[in-house]
């Protein structure tokens, strides 16, 4: 039987794919080799761009009557503690004013099901190697969890594996960048105090440009995390763990964490970002969200790229589908348009990643927002996508902002 896609790999991504390639007619087999509900170390912050994807796939009633909390605002604080909440208000295309927290035990849930329901799909089923008879990717061949060994083949792969994406590394396309690598830990805890609607962005200064984070959860449960660029963490000598530990002990928090307790363990992953724009098709394959290396440099998010990106190498997918040929030059449509769609915002990311290396910027930064409505506006409007472009690549911009 011929797929006319294998997508490996069944986290925001994959199901994405599959569920927008069911929609095109595409006969499709997404596997992944973890069994549903599984757990992924995220900070579980579902932003507007999940959202819109979620509101196409007519899954934002599934993702309100699941266990998660809805966010309003963002708290900011910076390296001399300072501190400024930032109401969410409406982004520009889709009018959405709030984001949601939601554990990726439940988040990713909602969509695998929901993909589940469409088209065919195998869990516990290890992608360990790709057909490529002639060099073009056919088909994948693995491993089911009990030991025996299985191939599917299709006219395309696409890789949704994450991180450690054996369709990147089998196409030759795995790297491991340290200046385009953020490091981060995760932990659950529950009777943090001080939550509100809000997620909390702390840029201590032990791990700039990176961020101490704390996002409120159901049930007075909170996850909470530090993250940071890896050059950076090499270059300052950072233990991750140590440095979470004493996030949740420093001044200003030691109070909110004096009766927290830690659920499980504080656990670390990679975050391949999108600072650096990598090769992400060939010859019979497209790759797709973190296999992609999509997460935003600035934010960390990466789940709504994961997303889009899935959902235009569906759409690609379904348009070339009348011909026959599923070759590097004409998949690299897919690479154009999705550089088209998120090229440019990745690129300021990392110029906002670069700028918050400077101390005394973003204390001035938050300091002024804490100070002056119409800073503390501009940057809600920022988040929302309604400032320009243009605007956003002025210095005359910042300085009137922050000068005046
Ligand atoms: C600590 C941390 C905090 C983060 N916080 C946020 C946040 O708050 N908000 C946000 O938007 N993003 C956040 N991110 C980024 C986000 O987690 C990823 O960008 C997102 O999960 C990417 O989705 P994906 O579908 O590409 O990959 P994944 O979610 O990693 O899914 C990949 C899937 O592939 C499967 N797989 C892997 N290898 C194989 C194989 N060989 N065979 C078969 N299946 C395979 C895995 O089991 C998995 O289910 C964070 C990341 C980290 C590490």
């Amino acid at each position: 039987m011929e797929y006319d896609a294998i997508i490996v790999g069944g986290g925001p991504g994959g199901a994405t794919a599959a569920l927008y390639a069911e929609r095109k007619g595409l006969k499709v087999l997404l596997l992944d080799k973890k069994h549903f509900p599984r757990d992924k170390i995220c900070g579980d912050a579902i932003s507007g761009k999940s959202i819109v994807y979620l509101r196409e796939l007519g899954l934002i009633e599934a993702l309100e009557n699941s266990p998660q909390v809805k966010v309003n605002h963002i708290v900011f604080s910076s390296p001399n503690r300072k501190s400024v909440s930032i109401k969410l208000i409406a982004d520009s295309f889709y009018g959405i004013s709030s984001g949601y927290v939601c554990r990726r035990m439940v988040y990713d849930n909602i969509l695998f099901q929901a993909a589940k329901q469409k088209v065919e799909t195998l869990e516990g089923f290890t992608v360990e190697d790709l057909i490529k008879p002639n060099g073009l990717v056919k088909g994948v061949r693995g491993r089911l969890d009990g030991g025996e060994e299985k191939e599917f083949s299709a006219k395309t792969v696409i890789g949704a594996d994450g991180f450690n994406s054996i369709v990147a590394r089998k196409c030759g396309l795995y790297e491991h960048d340290p200046e385009h690598l953020l490091v981060a830990t995760r932990a659950y805890y529950r009777g943090v105090t001080g939550l509100e609607d809000a997620i909390e962005l702390h840029y201590i200064k032990e791990v700039l440009p990176g961020y101490f984070w704390i996002f409120p959860l159901e049930n007075g449960m909170a996850n909470v995390g530090l993250g940071m660029v890896h050059s950076e963490l090499k270059k300052k000598g950072v233990r991750l763990r140590s440095a979470h530990i004493a996030a949740t002990e420093a001044p200003g928090f030691r109070e909110r964490f004096a009766n927290a307790q830690l659920l499980g363990d504080i656990q670390g992953w990679n975050l391949p970002v999108g600072s650096k724009r990598r090769q992400i098709h060939g010859d019979g394959f497209m790759l797709i969200g973190d296999a992609a290396g999509l997460i935003d440099p600035f934010t960390g998010e990466g789940i709504g790229n994961a997303m889009c990106s899935g959902k235009i190498a569906a759409e690609t997918l379904a348009e070339i589908r009348a011909g026959k040929d599923y070759s590097a030059g004409v998949l690299s449509v897919y690479a154009r348009r999705l550089w088209k769609t998120i090229g440019g915002e990745l690129n300021l990311a990392y110029n906002l990643q670069k700028t918050a290396r400077f101390t005394p910027l973003v204390n001035l930064v938050v300091h002024r927002a804490g100070k002056r409505r119409e800073v503390a506006d501009w940057i809600s409007a920022m988040i929302a996508g309604r400032v320009s472009k243009r605007e956003l690549l002025r210095p005359s911009t910042y300085i009137k902002l922050l000068f005046k």
